[in-house]
């Protein structure tokens, strides 16, 4: 114990950084780790010979541009894909094609989805914006508001009952409002759902997983265009 200031458990993203944060701040670190690799649910690793996987994100969402500096994720290379995911349904479903460029993904949306599915994912990436107010999704270093701090953000009515739905609502509350057409939607739902469930392993009916949309469709409001987009590390 004596040979280091602070043990970070876990070396996950998040263990990653914060090791990092207290090593640059002059703590003697030391940063543990089960498995035989870095990065946790975030790794790419080579289960077989010649192949590397990703084990569970692949996608990198927008992030506050100084935690991308202070991180130096800009000097990392990035591909940009113009397809970050696709989710297929049953047999005769269209799939869902998440297309990186913001105009693909709309013109996609109306073409296979119909356009109650653009008018839906719009009113989503709408509804993300005063629980992201909220979330604080891109301040730095502040601390968590708490929930009247987190009610004073809303610049209207429907802010703040977008507010209270991320707190106490579902992902499904949200989703099943704004694209209720449970046959024509599905493959679009379950894709939506599964933000839910990669952010808290629980499922999208669970109350508070809401807070997931909100963090995922989050736009930065100094976004001037590419940043605001997904991308992928080359790893
Ligand atoms: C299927 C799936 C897809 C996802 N896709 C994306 C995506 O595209 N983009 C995105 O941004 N996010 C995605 N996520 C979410 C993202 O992977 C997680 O939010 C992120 O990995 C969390 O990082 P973390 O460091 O907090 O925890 P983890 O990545 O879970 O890391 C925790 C680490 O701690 C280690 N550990 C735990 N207990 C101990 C212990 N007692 N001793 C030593 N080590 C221990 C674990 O082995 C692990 O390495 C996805 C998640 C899933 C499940």
């Amino acid at each position: 114990m004596t040979d280091y200031d602070a043990i970070v458990v876990g070396a996950g993203h998040n263990g990653l950084t914060a090791a990092a944060v207290l090593q640059r701040a002059g703590l003697r670190t030391l940063c543990l780790e089960a498995n035989t690799y870095a990065g946790g649910m975030a790794a790419t690793v080579e289960l077989i010979d010649g192949f590397r996987y990703e084990i569970a994100g692949s996608v990198q969402f927008p992030t506050a541009s100084q935690i991308t500096k202070e991180l130096g994720l800009d000097t990392l290379p990035t591909v940009d894909p113009a397809v970050m995911s696709t989710n297929i349904g049953e047999s005769g479903e269209e799939p869902m094609i998440f297309y990186r460029d913001p105009m693909q993904l709309m013109t996609h949306l109306d073409e296979r989805h119909g356009l109650e599915a653009v008018t839906g994912m719009a009113e989503l990436i709408g509804w993300s914006h005063g629980p992201a107010k909220a979330l604080g999704r891109f301040d730095v270093r502040q601390p968590p508001k708490t929930l009247d701090e987190m009610y004073a953000c809303a610049a209207n009515e429907a802010e703040r009952r977008a507010i209270h739905e991320m707190l106490f609502g579902s992902a499904m509350d949200v989703i099943d409002r704004l694209l209720p057409d449970k046959d024509k939607h599905a493959v679009m739902c379950g894709m939506l759902a599964f933000l839910a469930v990669n952010s808290t392993y629980r499922g999208p009916y669970t109350p508070g997983s809401a807070t997931c949309l909100a963090f995922a469709l989050a736009i930065p409001q100094d976004n001037t265009g590419g940043t605001a987009m997904m991308t992928k590390l080359d790893e």
